[in-house]
């Protein structure tokens, strides 16, 4: 690997709040290189969902995952920042005050004057449904996740699960595939009730299945499925034809290596303090999912306010001896000059 990179800001994990963050530490003269285990820019919205609709973002009514990443870049272009992907962060060393040596496992050293943890879950993986042999049809026939919804097109789908991803899933993909059957082990869902009523009316138009139970065996060769074989909860079994299965059993949090950064943890998440999102280690802090405080919501909105309020504070850290002056984008003509539209 190359030199140390020296910046201003170093932030750990490209997710939404990863880039709103760099929007709002730019707009405020701070240069940032961020870095993410994933090989592409978008964390959750980009790997997990990217087409599905997000409703919640404000005064953008209706937008993708892919298409929210593509915004964020779109609005974060005029700060150049740098990314490092297929990376990821083992180290933190205080050498500061602050300052930090930041290392990948890639070898990349950064100093930086300020830390920026916006990693989200941790590195995400999805639970695996115990179900003998699944791991052989991985990736040519089980998928966890879904990242193109034509290559579900003219599939026999099986979806098992019982939560938003399962149904979210099941209503987006019943209209590209050429049968979607909803596998769940009991016939109550942790959904929202609106999905859950949607998926019924399909049910009961008989333009999709739904069964009550759990995939005891996989049949097929070569990694391609052909069908499996569902135990119901009156111990009968039966089999039906598929070739593709989507379990969605949620995902496991690993946090990786975030445990061994010196700041606190509890429950996984790290508490911060609610003015700057600052964590217990002045000069490192935490926004997003991966943050905790009282009355938290993991949403990305939630992360926005976040950013913006964390860069306030890592201003006075990068540039200790200035004043920071408070200013709007739409009056202010030396934040449009930054901005390339003035
Ligand atoms: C199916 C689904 C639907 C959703 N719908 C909505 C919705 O409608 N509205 C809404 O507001 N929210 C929604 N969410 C939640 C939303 O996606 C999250 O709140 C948001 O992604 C959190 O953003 P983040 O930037 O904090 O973290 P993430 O998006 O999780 O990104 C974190 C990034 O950090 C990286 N990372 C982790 N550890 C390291 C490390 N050590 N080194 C380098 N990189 C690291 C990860 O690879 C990841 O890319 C949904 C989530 C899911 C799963």
């Amino acid at each position: 690997m190359g030199d140390t990179i020296k910046t201003d800001v170093l932030i750990i994990g490209a997710g939404p709040c990863g880039l709103f963050a760099v929007f709002e530490l730019g707009l405020l003269d701070m240069k940032v290189h961020l870095v993410d285990i994933l090989d592409k820019i978008g964390g959750q919205c980009a790997e997990l969902y990217p087409e599905k609709p997000i409703y919640d973002i404000p005064a953008i009514p209706l937008v993708t995952g892919q298409g929210l990443t593509d915004a964020l870049l779109e609005q974060i272009k005029p700060f150049h920042p740098t990314f490092h992907l297929n990376e990821m962060v083992e180290t933190i060393e205080k050498i500061g005050d602050p300052l930090f040596r930041v290392t990948t496992d890639a070898g990349q050293v950064f100093e930086t004057k300020v830390v920026v943890i916006s990693a989200g879950g941790g590195s995400f993986q999805p639970k695996r449904p115990p179900v003998p042999g699944i791991e052989a049809y991985e990736g040519t026939s089980v998928f966890y996740a879904v990242r193109k919804m034509e290559q579900f097109r003219d599939k026999d789908l099986l979806i098992v699960g019982g939560g938003d991803s399962a149904l979210d899933w099941t209503l987006n993909l019943h209209p590209v595939a050429r049968r979607v059957t909803l596998l769940h082990r009991r016939d109550d869902f942790r959904a929202a009730p609106h999905s859950v009523e949607q998926m019924r009316k399909l049910v009961a138009a008989g333009q999709m299945d739904l069964r009550i139970g759990q995939v005891t065996v996989l049949e097929g060769e070569g990694g391609r499925l052909t069908g499996a074989v569902i135990k119901g909860n009156d111990n009968e079994s039966v089999r039906i034809d598929c070739n593709t299965i989507l379990p969605f059993f949620g995902l496991t949090m690993k946090l990786g290596p975030v445990a061994n950064w010196g700041v606190t943890l509890e429950n996984n998440l790290i508490p911060v303090e609610t003015a700057s999102f600052e964590t217990n280690v002045p000069g490192i802090f935490a926004i997003g999912d991966i943050n905790t405080y009282p009355g938290k919501l993991k949403l990305i909105l939630s992360g926005f306010h976040e950013g913006a309020l964390m860069a306030q504070k890592a201003y006075h850290y990068v540039y200790p001896d200035k004043r920071l002056v408070f200013q709007y984008t739409t009056s202010s003509s030396n934040l449009q000059k930054k901005l390339g539209v003035n």
